[in-house]
């Protein structure tokens, strides 16, 4: 089972996936979480946004993806940077890296191996970024499209980051959504879209008890039958 969740930043994609993985004993797979980490590794190391600067580097690059069912950490040189990726400064440059498709290339294989193999366990995966159901899955046994207000979705990616303990205001969380999702929606490789066939769950008004309900619905509908043992 294949469940591909795609929407723009701040959405809720990250909560839904991890709690509809756990739910239903599936692995997680945080897309957006690999190309942050591609981000943070290509700043650390002084690599401007441009694929001909990137090739070697990605073939060299020491990034190892840790998938636990529904923990899903990123490891570059054997340390955990899976909170360093999240800070604003990869946060405001993730959108540079992500259309290069370079770095969609290096990522696209890793994260199919990661849902087939899954498959072929006879589990599932629940992947979640931006272009899931269109480019990376496009066959996925459910796909989902979460949209919510702007206002919404920055005021939710404010709270968690304050949580977090980054300064930050919510009138910058806005201004770092709104370029992202407008980078991210007009690029030329895989850009955000609706896939066809998603089913589209608006979250402005939604609580997250209920939008992980309405996902895990759709992938019980989804789930074949369960063949009744015969008497012969
Ligand atoms: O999901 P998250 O907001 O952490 O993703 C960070 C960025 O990674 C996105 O803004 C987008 O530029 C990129 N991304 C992508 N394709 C995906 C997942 C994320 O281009 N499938």
């Amino acid at each position: 089972m294949i469940v591909a969740i795609d929407g723009p930043a701040g959405s809720g994609k990250s909560t839904t996936a991890r709690r509809v993985a756990v739910q239903m004993g599936y692995l997680h797979i945080d897309t957006g979480a690999m190309f942050r980490a591609v981000t943070y590794a290509a700043i650390e190391s002084g690599i401007p946004a441009k694929d001909e600067a990137l090739v070697g580097f990605l073939e060299r690059i020491p990034l190892v993806i840790e998938v636990r069912g529904a923990d899903f950490r990123v490891m570059l040189d054997r340390q955990d940077i899976s909170a360093a990726i999240r800070t604003p400064e990869v946060g405001a440059l993730v959108s540079d890296y992500a259309q290069l498709p370079a770095v969609r290339a290096y990522l696209l294989g890793r994260q199919r191996k990661l849902g087939y193999e899954a498959k072929v366990a006879g589990s599932g995966a629940v992947l979640e970024g931006r272009d899931i159901g269109s480019v990376v899955f496009p066959d996925a046994d459910v796909k989902v499209f979460l949209q919510a207000s702007k206002q919404t979705r920055a005021a939710r990616r404010f709270a968690e980051l304050a949580r977090k303990g980054v300064q930050t205001t919510e009138a910058a969380v806005l201004a770092e959504l709104e370029d992202r999702d407008q980078k991210d929606a007009a690029r030329a490789h895989a850009p955000l879209v609706m896939p066809a066939g998603a089913v589209v769950v608006d979250t402005t008004d939604v609580t997250i008890d209920e939008q992980v309900a309405i996902v895990v619905r759709l992938i019980r509908e989804a789930l074949p039958e369960p063949v009744e043992p015969t008497n012969t």
